[in-house]
């Protein structure tokens, strides 16, 4: 038995028998061809290209016919990137120069370009690798003749482990019988992470080496809130689990009752809770964790593909779709917080030495107004299919506010001028992200219909840690009394002007934090659907008297340490399975 830890993607829990799923990029012939030979190879290569583009167009085909969803965008991408002339200019030189094989070739120049592309420092940029590997796998395939093992034709239950999996994989796979996934690469924000979490199965990326740890065939059991996999558990360890995770799916059923059933305290304060959305298909999972709306689509999600800028009615189809599927609950769609962490890959924005205090979010759509101009217009146009909110990320300060709000009218004129129908009242909201906004808020109040909270960047922008650096995360410290002093400013602030408080941090969908927030006066919790029930589950069971309680002692408490360990304890005596 070994227990192996990697990087939570995914909650869940499941026991099961591994399918590996083969990398074949691994194992590339190697040799070299003679001169009259390498006109042969150049022509293989061509083949294999066009081979691969008209799979790709068909894959892309059955996926659109599969799902009304926007899901097979990025197959879009990786056709593009067939027609790379730098990449197939340098293949060929290495056959012509070197007279490698096409096989090697093309092994030679990806590695080149991903080893380039690992470099960097931002995480966006090392998982586009995933899309490079992609293409060239399938490539690779058809030079080979081989065809590639196809996940939509697994004939068993598995927990899938690979080393790595690409977005293709996730996509095309057949979800029913995919119940875990384990990986050697990958993090909390590649594709296949942000993919198992829509379609609820539970995942550890980043294990390192997993795959050289497991046969097919083996038993595996994968925790993946916990982020461990236990590699041919003993019998008491898969007893343990079998009771865990029976335990979890009771719980879980027991949660889902809840979903009838407001977020009321005790003495009868009601929350709103909502979910946050990377890609539109989540809404399916929005409705049944029994979410109350959309409190934050990261709308941005849809620009991180390769290639150009989603045109102003490709957005308008997304945003529409979000919209129109969950009928007249509210949804929140944040305007594009691009920068910082977040980048266009195999571009130069955002190429700068400090990116995340840089040119990012509202700073960026304000220089570059003729993208915010288009998504603007496709929000306003598609604001007609349901009940829609405008946020705006990373705003610092009034001036700033101000410009933006005139951006928006202006645009909104223009619509007008043109005749086109939009709802001329959407209610327009701000994060408080940036201590310099929460320091301001009752201030910034005046000028919104309400604030969401982004405790991730308020926090690293608080403490001055960099949220993505594994070196510091131990001073990334929600309950740090800096942090939860700037939480009641912004609160009260918001409350003197009459607007509500949300928060869509993942502090918001932390068990442990939630009667802290509920005491502070927080009026809307958004998170990922998956927690929301447990989250209900909490404010139902306490009182507004006993959460202003807790929150007036833990402000008499002078630092982080003293109040986590008195919160865990008073959260542990009343939640018994937050302790497991
Ligand atoms: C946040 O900063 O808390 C937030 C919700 O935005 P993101 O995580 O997308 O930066
Ligand atoms: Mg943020």
């Amino acid at each position: 038995m070994k227990k192996i830890m990697g990087i939570s993607a995914s909650q869940g829990i499941s026991i099961g028998r591994v399918f590996y799923y083969l990398d074949e990029y691994l194992r590339v012939p190697e040799y070299t061809v003679k001169e009259n030979e390498v006109n042969v190879e150049i022509a293989r290569f061509e083949i294999a290209i066009e081979k691969t583009r008209e799979e790709l167009v068909e894959l892309k085909n059955s996926l659109n016919k599969e799902n009304s969803i926007n899901e097979a965008g990025f197959l879009d991408a990786h056709i593009l990137m067939l027609d790379d002339p730098e990449l197939s200019k340098q293949i060929k030189t290495k056959i012509i120069d070197s007279r490698y094989n096409a096989e090697r070739a093309l092994f030679e120049t990806v590695k080149g370009f991903v080893e380039l592309i690992k470099a960097s420092s931002d995480q966006y940029i090392k998982e586009r690798t995933f899309d490079i590997r992609d293409v060239a796998k399938r490539v690779l395939g058809n030079l080979l003749y081989k065809k590639r093992v196809d996940l939509r034709d697994l004939n068993e239950e598995v927990i899938l482990i690979a080393h790595e999996l690409l977005p293709s994989d996730t996509l095309t796979m057949d979800k029913r019988m995919v119940k875990g996934i384990a990986t050697d690469a990958g993090g909390r924000t590649s594709h296949t992470a942000i993919l198992a979490r829509a379609f609820e199965i539970p995942a550890v990326l980043g294990l390192r080496n997993i795959t050289a740890e497991v046969r097919n065939g083996d038993m595996v059991i994968i925790d993946g809130g916990k982020g461990i996999v236990i590699v041919r558990p003993d019998e008491p360890t898969l007893e343990q689990y079998r009771k865990k995770l029976n335990d979890w799916q009771k719980k879980e059923v027991e949660l889902l009752n809840l979903n009838v059933l407001p977020a009321e305290t005790k003495d009868g304060k009601k929350i709103l809770l909502k979910a946050n959305i990377e890609i539109p298909e989540e809404t399916e999972s929005v409705i049944s964790h029994g979410a109350d709306g959309v409190g934050l689509y990261r709308s941005e999600f849809f620009f991180i593909q390769p290639g150009e800028f989603a045109s102003e009615d490709e957005q308008y189809k997304a945003y529409s779709q979000v919209l129109s599927s969950m009928g007249d609950k509210p949804v929140t769609i944040r305007t594009i917080d691009l920068g910082g962490d977040k980048i266009l890959p195999g571009t130069a924005y955002f190429e700068e030495t400090n990116p995340i205090l840089g040119w990012r979010s509202i700073r960026f759509c304000m220089t570059r107004k003729d993208i915010f101009e288009t998504q603007l217009r496709a929000l306003l146009r598609a604001s007609v299919h349901g009940n829609l909110r405008i946020m705006f990320p990373m705003i610092s300060g009034v001036e700033e506010l101000d410009q933006v709000l005139e951006f928006y009218e202006l645009v909104k004129l223009e619509l007008e001028k043109e005749g086109v129908q939009f709802d001329k009242n959407i209610p327009l909201g701000i994060m408080i992200e940036v201590p310099s906004a929460a320091l301001t808020a009752d201030i910034l109040a005046r000028k919104v219909k309400f604030f969401s909270i982004g405790t991730n960047d308020l926090i690293q922008y608080t403490i001055a840690v960099d949220r993505g650096n594994e070196k510091i995360a131990y001073l990334y410290e929600p309950f740090h009394p800096g942090v939860l002093r700037l939480l009641k400013m912004i609160i009260e602030g918001a409350h003197s002007q009459s607007i509500p408080v949300a928060m869509c941090g993942e502090m918001a969908g932390d068990p442990y934090a939630a009667v802290i927030l509920l005491g502070l006066g927080l009026d809307i919790f958004s998170m990922s659907s998956f927690s929301v029930p447990e989250i209900k589950n909490i404010i139902r069971s306490v009182s507004m008297v006993e959460a202003e309680e807790l929150v007036g002692t833990i402000f008499e408490m002078k630092s982080y340490k003293e109040i986590d360990r008195f919160v865990r304890g008073w959260m542990d005596e009343r939640f018994e399975h937050l302790r497991q």
